[in-house]
């Protein structure tokens, strides 16, 4: 298809991306009639919660649901109302104009009146061979859904910024203790957030350290610290591991160069929308889930928003006509 196709082929919304945010986005629209088509990715189609194991804060699943299982499940509902769902990595699109482009892998372009941007962030991983074989059986990124697990235990969180000690002090809550491990001899973090967990009892700290190796069979059961400053090594025992070193915002596709048509970002990357709309500042294109959120990045705070999104887009295009 070319831009200058006709305009019975100018579909009124494609969807990119697949996490709770898409596949919710696709639910909406496609009852709303708008036949959605979502661009779910490849190789990590499905989202953030296909890496996981057990969702237990997700509304409605009295015993859980493994992460897998609930994004199936969400796919299969967006396909029961209509959404046609492609399998492959946008990479590339034109989104100012009241006709927008999207390009996949294959080089097929489509043309849409409206665009929901849902592609998530990447929590940054430390990049060691064991990471992700234990993601789910004792390494995490994320305390508030995985915290719950590890009561009574001995954690590692990793990082030093505010979020590493946010997390380490929410951790508390369950952990027997809780070390974080800093490759400096200061906190990088807020002085209120610092001293908070400074002064917690729980909380232990190895600094000048970073995480060499990931040990355990099924389960984590300990790591190798490596001091930053001498190359010293140490084994210390460990059930829980959190990473908490940042995450980046998936937005590859929208950092062009000329800045009348690009989709606006904040310092860190994040997509901007209007308050509390989905809105970005370029018109009939929204964004949400992980994309936009630095808060509260949750699959249901995504799945949420990738409803509002399907009704921005549903509320604009009918206004238009
Ligand atoms: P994502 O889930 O990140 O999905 C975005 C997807 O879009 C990508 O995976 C990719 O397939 C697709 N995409 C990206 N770029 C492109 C492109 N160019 N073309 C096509 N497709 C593209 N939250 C909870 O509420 N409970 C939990 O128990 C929980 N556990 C977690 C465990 C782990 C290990 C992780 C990493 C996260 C966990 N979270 C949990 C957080 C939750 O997964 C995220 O907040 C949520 O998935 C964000 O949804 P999203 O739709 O915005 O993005």
């Amino acid at each position: 298809m070319t831009a200058d196709a006709p305009a019975t082929d100018v579909r009124d919304v494609v969807i990119i991306g697949s996490g709770p945010a898409g596949y919710t986005a696709a639910v909406y629209a496609a009852r709303a009639n708008l036949r959605p088509l979502l661009i779910e990715g490849s190789v990590t189609a499905g989202g953030a919660l296909m890496n996981t194991t057990d969702v237990e804060n997700f509304p409605g699943f009295t015993d859980g649901i493994m992460g897998p299982d609930l994004m199936l499940a969400m796919r299969a509902q967006a396909e029961r109302f209509g959404a046609e769902i492609i399998t492959d990595d946008v990479t590339a699109v034109s989104l100012d104009g009241p006709v927008k482009t999207v390009t996949d892998s294959e080089g097929t372009t489509y043309l849409t009146h409206a665009v929901i941007l849902a592609m998530g962030s990447a929590y940054r991983e430390l990049g060691l061979p064991d990471e992700k074989r234990l993601s789910g059986h004792g390494v995490s990124w994320c305390a508030t859904c995985d915290g719950f697990f590890f009561r009574d235990q001995d954690i590692v969180v990793v990082g030093g910024g505010d979020s590493a000690v946010e997390e380490a002090t929410f951790l508390t809550k369950f952990a027997r203790t809780v070390t974080i491990v800093h490759r400096r001899d200061e906190l990088r973090a807020s002085k209120i957030m610092a001293e908070r967990a400074l002064s917690n009892e729980k909380i232990r700290f190895a600094w000048n350290s970073e995480v060499a190796q990931i040990h355990g069979d099924d389960k984590l059961s300990g790591l190798t610290l490596r001091d930053t400053v001498t190359g010293e090594t140490r084994q210390i025992e460990a059930t829980g591991l959190f990473v908490a070193i940042g995450h980046d915002p998936r937005n590859e596709l929208l950092t062009g160069t000329d800045d009348l048509t690009r989709v606006r970002l904040d310092d860190e990357g994040y997509v901007l929308v209007e308050g509390r709309s989905t809105r970005t500042n370029l018109d009939g294109v929204f964004a949400c889930g992980d994309l936009v959120d630095h808060t509260y990045r949750q699959a249901i705070t995504a799945a949420g928003s990738g409803c509002s999104a399907a009704l921005d887009a549903e509320r604009w295009l009918a206004a238009r006509d």
